[in-house]
Order: structure tokens, then sequence, then C-alpha cells
């Protein structure tokens, strides 16, 4: 187990990012992921990264330890995430971030560079990635949530996200309705 699962703020680790891509899928069914809950939101406009299905490319694990040696942190691989109150909150969780100099506990997902559809937007996380990394957040109790991307096999642009607290009510609120639904359907 990685160092960092046993000190999520409010979530335990279900399955290692390395398990078979077969086991991530069986396990997933246990509750909902950012996939099932945002089904049931308005689609939001923007890029989407899609953490829960996506695979990591080959060179992630030395851009990984390229981007924590850049911050002088630590990271260890995490992957799929139950929240201790409500285990049915599910989250795909790339990397768990230890002495980060933004403060407390946090994660980071490395994902392609996405296409920019003006410069007024470059500082700003796309909002279906921002509604993942809300649920992620929700789930882990971690304090914020960094983005990398990366590009012909380089690390290009940072984004971070902090809670917010709108957003995760909604996502809470929704989750929550859809999976009492769900526990209340026969088998
Ligand atoms: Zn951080």
């Amino acid at each position: 187990m990685s160092p960092g699962a046993e000190t999520m703020p409010c979530a335990r680790l279900l399955l290692s990012s390395v398990a078979p891509p077969w086991q991530h899928a069986v396990a997933r069914r246990q509750g909902l992921t950012a996939n099932d809950v945002l089904t049931f939101l308005d689609p939001a406009p923007g890029v989407d990264v899609d953490f829960d299905t996506a695979r990591s490319t080959h060179g992630e694990v030395a851009l990984a330890y390229a981007w924590a040696q850049a911050r002088d942190v630590t990271i260890a691989r995490l992957g799929l995430i139950a929240n201790l109150s409500r285990p049915w909150m599910l989250a795909t969780v790339g990397w768990h971030v230890t002495g980060c100099s933004l403060g407390g506990q946090c994660s980071v997902e490395f994902v392609p560079s996405w296409t920019h559809s003006s410069d007024r937007h470059r500082d700003v996380l796309p909002e279906p990635v921002n509604r993942r990394l809300q649920w992620q957040l929700a789930t882990s109790g971690l304090d914020h949530a960094h983005v990398a991307t990366t590009a012909h096999g380089q690390l290009a642009e940072n984004y971070v996200a902090f809670p917010d607290e709108p957003v995760i009510e909604l996502l809470v609120t929704t989750a929550t309705a859809v999976w009492q639904c769900r526990e209340r359907r026969p088998d």
C-alpha cells in the first residue's frame, strides 16, 4: 500500500492504480465515481478528462517524479479510493502528494494537454475537469488537487483546484439521491 493511502483525511485506498483495468472496472461498481455522477448533471462546457478510465501513459512515472522534484514534494501512487463515512463515494486519484508549499495534503493528475478555446481560458481549469477534481476532493478530504498537463512527453501547464463548496454540494447531493435510488432497487 502506498504511504499516502494511510494518511488521507477521509478516504481509504480500495485498489492500487497498478491493479489490472478489469479489477478497477469491477471495483468501481461498488459505488459511484465521478463518471457516474456527471452523467446525471447537465454537461459542463469545455474539455473533459476522464480520470476513472484513463490509462497511465508509459512515461507518466518519470514525469511524475520530475514534477515532484521541481516542487520538493513526496509523491506516492494512489488508485481507486473510497470515502470513509460514505463508502459508496469512489474516486480515482493518480498520485498523493505530501510536503506541498500550498499546505496540507494534495493530489496530482497527469493528463494530455488540451486545446484552449482562447488565451483567456489558459489559466482556468475547464469546468468538466474541475467537477471531476471537486468530486475527488469531496471523496478524499484532501486540501487541493493539482493537474499537470503533458505534451510531447514533457510537462506543460499546471493547474490547482481548491474545494469549491457549491460545486461539491451539487455533486454530493446528486450522488446521494442516485445512490439511495440504487440501494432501494430490488435485486
Ligand atoms: Zn499541492
